[in-house]
């Protein structure tokens, strides 16, 4: 019964894992658990805001950890962070000195340490199965803020995001800021942009996407914004267009595999072979789909592109594609003819596999921009904020609210039912609901 409330609890309150993935964390609630895993690694190059959270509310993400390691029956919780964040290390330490259960696991400086699978085995050293999850395993993973969001949600819903900005800005900060506030005004809470022509990318800036309209607005699962010039390398990789990803593919790619040797999947012993779906890219016929096949294992963590690849090409894009054709065929990773079914087992070479983080800013062209980003209050009101109805995984919410109704910060303006996977979503602001559509509800102050 108790289980049951919590559920509903999270449910309504709209939370959904704040690490990227936009997973409803309800779902992972109603699961039965040994272990629950916080993931404090924080990986992507330049963000802070997981680090500032543990810093600032780390008795709040515990108290989070609790009630899910309550929900799950989980005997034991684990906070897996990076060895070098000696000052929050301390802080947590000092924190789970009153908590039962609760243990602290140092990770190295790696990516994608982050990467739920590595991070499944380097806390607790089970492999998650190819095509699985952690739950095979025993395990639930949740990001920081996501727990800090858990602890709240009898009192508070989903509202505000903790957001890192980056980059090209006059003032790197970190700050909570809320859903719906556009993209454009976040850069200006940072001082502006420090060059004239400039993009971002929303989210990390290995698995974030590139944007140039800054009116979009910020989404539960945004994690920060890096702001570059707009003929920064990173920029230009990540606005590739597919045919010319493809067609540079084809000609240029020489089977060195090192996409391959340094994946960190096929370390984990998947046998996802990158090098494998760029070979595709020389087939018709059912030869390519067998080769696309190893693209249904990709994490999507662009290792691969980014950093891996000495001609630059872009292997991730082209698991992106090979998985794309693959869903158009029916053909996923229980339809596939490969056979997914075996134990993975770690690669012997792995530990000396992996990719330094400071050496992933170096290649990413990044070392500029490597500063700190002090959190700071967000005292800025916006006057209108966009809601996206979609900002999660499954069926987009219901609107229940109407254009011209007063609503206050918290009130539910749009729901899912309970036979379907979603969020409910709510108002960040005090105002008047503006402009309803299929994608957003709009509130002006
Ligand atoms: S690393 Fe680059 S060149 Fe080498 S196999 Fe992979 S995609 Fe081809
Ligand atoms: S993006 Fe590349 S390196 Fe990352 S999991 Fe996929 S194939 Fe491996």
């Amino acid at each position: 019964m108790i289980q049951k409330d919590f559920v509903k609890t999270l449910k309504k309150a709209g939370i959904v894992g704040a690490g990227g993935a936009g997973f409803p964390a309800y779902v992972k609630a109603s699961s039965k658990a040994e272990f629950v895993i916080v993931n404090a690694a924080e990986c992507e190059p330049l963000l802070k805001k997981d680090q500032q959270i543990l810093e600032r509310y780390p008795e709040i993400v515990f108290d989070g950890l609790e009630m899910m390691m309550k929900a799950t029956s989980a005997k034991s919780g684990i906070i897996g962070i990076k060895k070098k964040h000696v000052k929050v290390i301390e802080i947590l330490k000092r924190a789970a000195a009153s908590r039962k259960n609760i243990e602290i696991k140092l990770l190295g400086d790696y990516y994608p340490a982050g990467d739920e699978f590595c991070l499944v085995y380097d806390t607790i050293g089970r492999l998650v199965p190819m095509g699985g999850l952690p739950i095979n395993v025993g395990a639930v993973v949740n990001n920081v803020e996501t727990l800090y969001n858990v602890a709240i949600a009898r009192k508070y819903p989903i509202t505000e995001k903790f957001l890192t900005v980056t980059g090209a800005v006059k003032k790197p900060c970190s700050f909570k800021a809320p859903i719906g506030i556009s993209y454009g005004e976040l850069i200006e809470f940072a001082g502006g942009a420090n060059c004239k022509d400039y993009a971002a990318i929303d989210g990390g800036p290995m698995m974030g996407k590139v944007i140039t309209d800054f009116t979009l607005p910020v989404t539960k699962v945004s994690g920060g914004l890096i702001v570059l010039p707009k003929n920064h390398s990173l920029i230009l990789k990540k606005s590739r267009p597919d045919n010319s990803v493809s067609r540079i593919g084809k000609s240029a790619c020489d089977q060195c595999s090192f996409c391959t040797e340094l994946c960190p999947r096929y370390l984990l012993g998947h046998i996802l072979n990158p090098h494998k779906v760029m070979r595709s890219l020389l087939f018709s016929g059912s030869g390519k789909d067998i080769h696309n096949e190893f693209a249904l294992l990709c994490s999507q963590c662009s290792l691969c592109s980014l950093y891996s690849c000495p001609e630059n090409l872009d292997p991730k894009s082209i698991c992106d594609m090979a998985k794309k054709s693959l869903i158009e065929k029916s053909i996923n990773i229980k339809t596939a003819s490969m056979d997914f079914e075996n134990q993975p087992k770690v690669h012997p070479l792995r530990d000396y596999r992996k990719t330094p983080v400071s050496k992933l800013i170096a290649r990413l062209n990044l070392s500029d921009y490597d500063k700190a980003a002090p959190f700071i209050e967000f005292n800025y009101v916006p006057g209108k904020v966009r809601i996206m109805l979609s900002q999660h995984i499954g069926v987009p919410a219901e609107v229940i609210a109407r254009v011209g109704q007063a609503v206050k910060k918290g009130d539910t303006i749009a729901s899912v039912s309970d036979d379907k996977l979603g969020a409910y979503i709510h108002a960040s602001i005090n105002g008047k609901v503006s402009k309803i559509n299929n994608k957003y509800i709009e509130i002006e102050k």
